[in-house]
């Protein structure tokens, strides 16, 4: 009989996950919290990395369908000061493909393709090692049986607290975004300060980073150093709800930049404010049979362009390890798997870190610099 398998969440790594087993005919349990395939609008736009995303892709059997989607002149990338003198302006070669973008709505309409997800099946907690397997518990009451459960929920994985009792802590750092629609009509200044890709300007202890989705839709982040509010446990000063207040109080932290960079945030409709927080650098379990972590869920970083990449290419390794697993071998190919995850995911916890400290810094000189590091010449 064949392995009972669960997957918890249906973001990047659990959808990679679902979509490689499917690919090798292996029946796979998809339960999303979320009560529909549209309920909530699709996010940024992601950069996907030849050998981490990309490489997860092709095992799942869609890189091709993701190179017509993307955009690699998403890849431009214009750095300022906060006076508006442009410091740097990488535009990417016409055949270069290291880190397309493309919307992350699209990319799970791509996984989904003709995986059958259980919508509103929002998980409350995982057991392991009652007799029949590893028991979850939904928000509706009901309970299921699976042999192995994956938990790839995310930074507030509901899977986690079965294998290990660290959560995330807030980094100091809280991104406000905001976003301006038909940008390419409505504000062709700005669309041309933002260009095919992104832009960013880095001031003391503060950025604003625009990038551009498809159809001229542009999300700006605006990020700072901010102590957390102790009532609302996130690092805001105004309610998000109450746009003009949130703009208001972003024009005054920002206040003396340069009046285009402004505009990003005047022109801007909704806010969201987003606190980062991360799991500690290099973290680790004792392996508990029959349960497992995937992406944010195992190792939740700063957002430097790494964490889905390696959500998804986890998704696509431990979905082709569990295919290839022989009857009664399924907890070895997981515990070997967990040893590979968190070698690489530390790696890039800890260049992720270092990273959000250069770049929303006392010294902006540092941004630069590491984006003279990573950028290709
Ligand atoms: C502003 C921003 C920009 C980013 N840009 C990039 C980038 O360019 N490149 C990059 O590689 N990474 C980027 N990241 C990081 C990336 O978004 C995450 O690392 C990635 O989404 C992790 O994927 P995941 O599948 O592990 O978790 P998630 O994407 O969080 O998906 C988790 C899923 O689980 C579901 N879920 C949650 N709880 C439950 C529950 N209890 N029961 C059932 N389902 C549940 C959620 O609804 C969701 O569908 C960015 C992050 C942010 C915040």
């Amino acid at each position: 009989m064949r392995s009972r398998i669960a997957v918890i969440g249906s973001g990047p790594a659990g959808l990679t996950f679902a979509r490689v087993l499917h690919r090798h005919g292996h029946p796979v349990t998809v339960l999303e919290r979320d009560p529909a395939r549209d309920a909530r609008p699709g996010g940024g736009t992601l950069d996907l990395h030849e050998g981490l995303g990309q490489l997860a892709l092709e095992k799942a059997g869609v890189l091709e369908e993701f190179q017509a989607l993307s955009r690699p002149e998403g890849q431009a990338m214009r750095i300022l000061d906060v006076d508006g003198t442009v410091l740097r302006d990488w535009q990417p070669r016409p055949d270069e493909r290291a880190n397309p973008e493309i919307d992350r709505g699209q990319l799970r309409d791509l996984l989904l393709g003709p995986l059958d997800v259980r919508w509103g099946r929002g998980v409350t907690k995982v057991v392991p090692g009652s007799r029949d397997g590893v028991l979850v518990h939904f928000a509706d009451g009901l309970q299921e049986t699976f042999d192995l459960v994956i938990g790839a929920d995310g930074a507030w994985s509901r899977v986690r607290p079965a294998v290990s009792a660290v959560t995330p802590r807030y980094t100091g750092v809280t991104l406000v975004e905001t976003s301006l629609d038909d940008i390419d009509t409505r504000h062709p200044d700005l669309a041309r300060l933002v260009g095919d890709g992104s832009v960013a300007v880095y001031g003391v202890n503060r950025a604003v980073v625009a990038q551009r989705n498809s159809g001229g839709h542009v999300k700006v982040y605006a990020q700072f150093r901010v102590e957390l509010d102790r009532r609302t446990d996130a690092g805001r000063l105004t309610d998000p709800a109450d746009a003009d207040a949130v703009r208001s109080e972003l024009l005054a932290r920002f206040d003396g930049w340069a009046a285009p960079v402004l505009d990003l945030l005047r022109h801007g409709t909704a806010f969201a404010h987003r606190p980062i927080y991360a799991l500690p650098v290099s973290h680790t379990w004792a392996h508990v049979p029959g349960v497992t972590l995937l992406g944010d869920a195992a190792h939740l970083m700063p957002p430097l362009g790494a964490g889905a990449n390696l959500a998804m290419l986890e998704g696509a390794e431990l979905g082709e390890a569990v295919a290839a697993a022989g009857p009664g071998d399924l907890d070895e190919v997981v515990r070997a798997f967990e040893e590979q995850m968190w070698t690489r995911a530390g790696r890039w916890a800890g260049i992720t870190t270092a990273g959000l400290e250069r770049l929303v810094s006392p010294d902006p000189s540092e941004a630069l610099a590491l984006f003279d590091e990573v950028q290709p010449s």
